[in-house]
C-alpha cells in the first residue's frame, strides 16, 4: 500500500487540499504510511456548520428507524467488503499485531449491525395515569450535533461504538481522530457516505488535539460531546462544555484489577493474565494490568505467568504468530521505559523484561513483569499504556477488595474463582463500571461499557448506549375543559 494522504472529510467529500499535513510514520518500520490534513480552527468551523445544518434542515434524523437501520446494514456490508484495507491501516497506525486488528475490524461490523438494529426500536414512554384529561408523552429526540474525540489505541473500533449509535438516533457527528492514527476514520466516513449516510451527517476533521479538539469542545453549535481518552485530557472537555453547557460523555483512563483465587481453573486464569496486560501492547483502557494473586498459590502461579510472558514473540505487527507490536510512538516508549525505571528505584522486583528491544527500528518494549508491588508504588497507581504487569499478593477477601479499590481509576476489574460467593461478593463490592468474572477484555455490542471515579462517566455501547444519544422531550397534554386557576 503506497502512503495514503487524507484531506479533510466534510459535508460527503474529502476536500480538495489541505493547507498543511502531518506524517504518520509507522511505529514498528519508521516509514511513512500516511498523511493527515493538520486542521485549523477554521476547518473545525466548517465540519460543525456541515452537521448543524445536516441536523437542522437534512434528511437524515426525519428518515424512518428503517430507513436509517437498512442505510446502517449497507454500511456494515462496506466495511466487511473493505475488511483487508481496513486492517492494514490499523496494524500500520497503530503498530498493534495483525490477529488483533482483525479482531478490531470484526468487532466494527458488529457494533454497527447492532446499532442499526436500535435506530428501529427508538421509542419513549406514554403516561395514561395522570387523570382523565391529562396524558404525558416522553418523545426519545437524537440529542443533535455530537462531537466525537477518539483516541489511538483503538482507531476503528472506539470510532464505532460511537457512530453508528449515534447515527442510529439521528444524530450528525462530527469527529475528531487521533493525529497518530486518522486514517481509518476517514475511510469509515467515506464508507458511510457510500452506503447512504447523507452529505453532513458525518465528517472527519485531523490535526491536533490542542488546536482541533480543543475548538470543537468549545463550538456554541456543538450539542453533544463524547469524549475517549486520557483522564487528563477529559478534564479539560469538562471545563469546556462548561462554556456552553454542553452534555458529555467521557470514557477515561484504567488500572484496572486482575484478581486470582486459589480455587479458580488455574490454566484460564495464567491465559488471562497474560491476556489483560499484553492485549493490543497493553495499550488498552481496560488492561488487567494490576494483578492480585492469592498467596497461597502466589509462587507456582507468577512462575508460570512470567515463564510464558519471556516467551511471547514481539515484534513486526504484520507477523501472524506476533502477540506484541510497537508503542505508538517513541515519546510514549520514553514514558513507559521510565515508570519501568521507576518500579526498579521504589523496590518492585522485576522478574522479567524491562527492556526496550534493541536493534530495532520500532518501538519495541519487552513483556515485563514486577512482583511484591505495593499500594505506595508509583507502578502501582499509574496507567502505564504498556506491556507491564505490576503483582501483588494476597490472602483474604477483605484484603483483595481494598488493594483492587485503591485508585483514582475505576474502568474495569476482573476476576477468577470458581466459587459463585466470591464472584458474586466481589463484583458487588468493586468500584469499576465493568466486572468480568473468569474471562478478560470480553465484550459484546449489546453490554455498555462505563467507568466511575476519574475513569470518567456516561455509557457506551448497548441502549445505555445509544440513548445517550438521545433526549428525552415531556409533551404534557391537556385535553377537554380546564378548571381555572385564576377565577375573574
Ligand atoms: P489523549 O487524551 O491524549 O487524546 C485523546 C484525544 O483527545 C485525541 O484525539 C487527542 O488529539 C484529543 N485531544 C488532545 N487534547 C485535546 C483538547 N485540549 N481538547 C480536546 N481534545 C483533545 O489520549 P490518547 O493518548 O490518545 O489515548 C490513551 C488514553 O485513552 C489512555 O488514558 C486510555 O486509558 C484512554 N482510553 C480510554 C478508553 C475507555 O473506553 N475508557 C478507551 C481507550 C483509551
Amino acid at each position: 500500500m503506497s502512503t495514503r494522504q487524507y484531506t479533510h472529510f466534510i459535508n460527503g467529500r474529502f476536500e480538495r487540499e489541505a493547507a498543511s499535513y502531518v506524517d504518520r510514520t509507522s511505529p514498528a518500520s519508521g516509514e511513512l504510511v500516511a498523511r493527515f490534513a493538520s486542521g485549523q480552527v477554521a476547518d473545525m468551523d466548517r465540519a460543525v456548520a456541515a452537521a448543524r445544518a445536516a441536523f437542522d434542515h437534512g434528511p437524515w434524523p426525519q428518515m424512518s428507524g428503517m430507513q436509517r437501520t437498512e442505510i446502517l446494514n449497507k454500511f456494515a456490508d462496506l466495511v466487511e467488503k473493505n475488511f483487508d484495507r481496513l486492517v492494514r491501516i490499523e496494524v500500520e497506525e497503530v503498530g498493534k499485531p495483525i490477529r488483533f486488528a482483525k479482531g478490531d475490524i470484526a468487532g466494527c461490523v458488529g457494533l454497527i449491525r447492532y446499532a442499526a438494529s436500535l435506530a428501529m426500536q427508538m421509542s419513549g414512554t406514554t403516561y395514561t395515569n395522570l387523570g382523565s384529561n391529562k396524558t404525558a408523552l416522553l418523545m426519545r429526540e437524537p440529542v443533535g450535533v455530537v462531537a466525537l474525540i477518539t483516541p489511538w489505541n483503538f482507531p476503528a473500533l472506539i470510532l464505532m461504538q460511537k457512530v453508528p449509535f449515534a447515527l442510529a438516533a439521528g444524530c450528525a457527528v462530527v469527529v475528531k481522530p487521533s493525529e497518530f492514527t486518522s486514517g481509518s476514520a476517514f475511510e469509515l466516513a467515506a464508507l458511510a457516505t457510500e452506503a447512504g449516510v447523507p452529505d453532513g451527517v458525518f465528517n472527519v476533521v485531523s490535526g491536533k488535539g490542542s488546536v482541533i479538539g480543543q475548538s470543537l469542545t468549545e463550538h456554541a453549535d456543538v450539542d453533544f460531546i463524547s469524549f475517549t481518552g486520557s483522564t487528563r485530557i477529559g478534564q479539560t472537555v469538562i471545563e469546556a462544555s462548561a462554556k456552553h453547557i454542553v452534555k458529555t460523555s467521557l470514557e477515561l483512563g484504567g488500572k484496572s484489577a486482575n484478581i486470582v483465587f486459589a480455587d479458580a481453573d488455574l490454566d484460564a486464569a495464567v491465559d488471562g493474565a497474560l491476556m489483560g496486560v499484553f492485549f493490543n501492547n497493553g495499550e488498552c483502557c481496560v488492561s488487567g494490568s494490576r494483578l492480585f494473586v492469592q498467596s497461597s498459590i502466589a509462587d507456582d502461579f507468577v512462575r508460570r505467568v512470567s515463564e510464558r510472558a519471556a516467551l511471547l514473540k514481539v515484534g513486526n505487527p504484520f507477523d501472524d504468530d506476533t502477540d506484541i507490536g510497537a508503542m505508538i510512538d517513541s515519546k510514549h516508549l520514553s514514558k513507559v521505559m521510565s515508570l519501568v525505571d521507576t518500579g526498579l528505584t521504589e523496590g518492585a522486583k522485576l522478574l522479567t523484561g524491562g527492556n526496550v528491544v534493541e536493534n530495532s527500528a520500532g518501538n519495541f518494549v519487552q513483556p515485563t513483569i514486577f512482583d511484591h508491588v505495593t499500594p505506595s508504588m508509583t507502578i502501582f497507581q499509574e496507567e502505564i499504556f504498556g506491556p507491564v504487569l505490576s503483582v501483588t499478593r494476597f490472602d483474604t477477601l477483605d484484603e483483595v477488595i481494598e488493594l483492587a479499590n485503591n485508585s483514582i481509576y475505576g474502568l474495569s476489574n476482573y476476576v477468577w474463582s470458581k466459587n459463585i460467593d466470591t464472584v458474586m461478593t466481589i463484583s458487588r463490592r468493586l468500584k469499576s463500571g465493568w466486572v468480568q468474572a473468569n474471562t478478560i477484555i470480553d465484550g459484546a455490542p449489546q453490554l455498555p461499557l462505563t467507568g466511575v471515579k476519574g475513569s470518567g462517566f456516561g455509557y457506551e455501547m448497548g441502549q445505555a448506549g445509544f440513548e445517550e444519544f438521545t433526549q428525552i422531550k415531556t409533551l404534557f397534554l391537556h385535553t377537554g375543559p380546564r378548571e381555572p386557576v385564576f377565577a375573574k
